[in-house]
């Protein structure tokens, strides 16, 4: 039997990074067992959907390394309806659904309940329309195989009848997606755990279609530093967000597989290929995953700074490019030291623009400090065109020698001057950048500070 998995988004806002996780976690297994990974698009929330959402879970797919004609599909759900209607259509003729035209307030009235589930009232009432619902048992108990969570039982009689379509026919989530895992060969669904309640009504539709149910693994809940699940209004949760920000995808994949699972050995940074040959479902801890947007970002230092140099420069470019005037050339002289300082590739543009504008903009609490010994500044202008030769070396020992006759030690001395130069009071080591700004553009916005 070849193994089939799904990863099946449904395109209602940003794509969730517990999406994400679970598209890898897919992915992967699909790979081990030389299966299919089947992208399915569940486009049925009319109301919500929207196609540049469809678009943005493949490109962020495709980020991923999940690209386009290695997986099957995009399949949409709308285009199943067809079989949708039949399932439900063969439900009804086998007495295993019913019409129903009850209201929620109508099941309230009826057993002063506000939490009650469904009371069964059009069960045998032979109604012609309205919406559909399944008919559970009363009895016994529905288990359900789960690799991550062993093999949790529910009480049938605890399962209301739920409804599997709306008045005008068409299929609720609960329904079409068991038919499209049955019309699509699924044999393993590998999702989120909030689906786990879901669970049993779904193995219920697969036996009451006639079909194997498949083998189910709920992945943990991806949880914030306050143990609450991640939400799109609280925190920050958009794959693309993170992307836009300068996570590397590599770090990105490594850290969203660590949700729940760990390589062997003490480590965690891992190779992609060694997590793709290491990683087993069933090791998937069942409890919250917490993600740590500190570590990930740690994470990401440590995959830029093991970039090869040119690659740095690349990645870095998307970013680069939208300063004015930049020039790879000019960045390649400093890409080294700014490789080992950011841990976002969003930073490059921060440690970098003042090379590239004509004048810096002074940041004005960087510069209310450092001005307090701006009063070098003359001596240094002076000292510095006086200079044969432009390098970092004898840059530093003549702001050290002109610090000493201000009785200034190198940290306050290269304050005022750092500030003039780059605009800000942190940054790439001063003597390197002083040296490939070059003389010229160096006096200028001394001169320009200089009191
Ligand atoms: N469209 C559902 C979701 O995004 C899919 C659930 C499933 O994977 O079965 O949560």
């Amino acid at each position: 039997m070849t193994v089939r998995v799904r990863f099946a988004p449904s395109p209602t806002g940003m794509f969730h990074v517990g999406g994400a996780r679970s598209a890898l976690q897919n992915w992967i297994f699909a790979k081990q067992h030389h299966g299919v990974f089947v992208l399915r698009i569940e486009d049925t929330d009319t109301a919500r959907n929207r196609p540049e959402w469809t678009e943005g879970i493949l490109s962020a797919l495709d980020w991923l390394g999940i690209s386009r004609g290695s997986y099957e599909g995009p399949l949409f759900q709308s285009a199943y309806a067809g079989e949708q209607a039949k399932a439900i259509r063969g439900l009804l003729d086998d007495g295993r659904a019913y019409y129903c035209t009850c209201t929620r307030d109508d099941v309230v009235e009826r057993t002063g309940n506000k939490h009650a589930g469904y009371d069964g009232f059009c069960r045998d009432r032979g109604l012609t329309s309205g919406a559909i619902r399944f008919r559970t048992a009363d009895e016994g108990t529905t288990t359900v195989v789960d690799v991550i969570r062993g093999e949790p039982t529910f009480e049938n009689r605890l399962i209301e009848d739920f409804v599997i379509a709306r008045g005008d026919g068409s299929a609720v989530f609960l329904l079409a997606n068991v038919v499209d895992d049955i019309t699509m060969g699924i044999t393993h669904v590998i999702r989120a755990e909030e689906h786990l309640p879901n669970t049993p009504k779904q193995q219920m539709l697969w036996e009451a279609l006639g079909q194997k149910p498949p083998v189910w693994a709920h992945v943990p809940v991806v949880v914030n530093e306050k143990r609450q699940k991640l939400s799109k209004r609280r925190d920050k949760v958009a794959l693309e967000a993170y992307r836009d920000e300068g996570y590397l995808a590599a770090a990105m994949k490594n850290y969203l597989m660590l949700l729940g699972w760990a390589p062997s050995g003490d480590r965690e940074i891992v190779p992609w290929d060694v997590i793709e040959r290491e990683f087993r479902l069933e090791d998937v801890n069942p409890s919250p995953a917490f993600f740590d947007e500190k570590k990930l970002r740690a994470f990401n230092g440590e995959y830029i700074r093991a970039l090869p140099l040119e690659e740095f420069i690349d990645a870095c470019e998307p970013w680069l490019t939208t300063i004015p005037g930049y020039d790879r050339d000019v960045f390649a002289r400093v890409a080294e030291l700014a490789q080992t300082r950011i841990a976002l590739l969003s930073e490059i543009v921060s440690n970098v623009d003042f090379l590239f504008v004509d004048r810096p903009t002074i940041d004005e609490a960087a510069w209310a400090k450092a001005s307090k010994d701006a009063h070098i500044l003359p001596a240094v202008i002076e000292a510095f065109e006086r200079l044969s030769t432009w390098d970092a070396t004898t840059l530093k020992d003549t702001l050290v020698a002109v610090g000493e006759t201000h009785e200034l030690k190198l940290g306050k001395a290269q304050a005022p001057v750092r500030v003039a130069v780059t605009g800000r009071s942190i940054g790439l080591p001063l003597f390197e950048s002083l040296e490939v700004l070059g003389r010229e553009r160096t006096l200028a916005r001394l001169t320009a500070l200089a009191a």
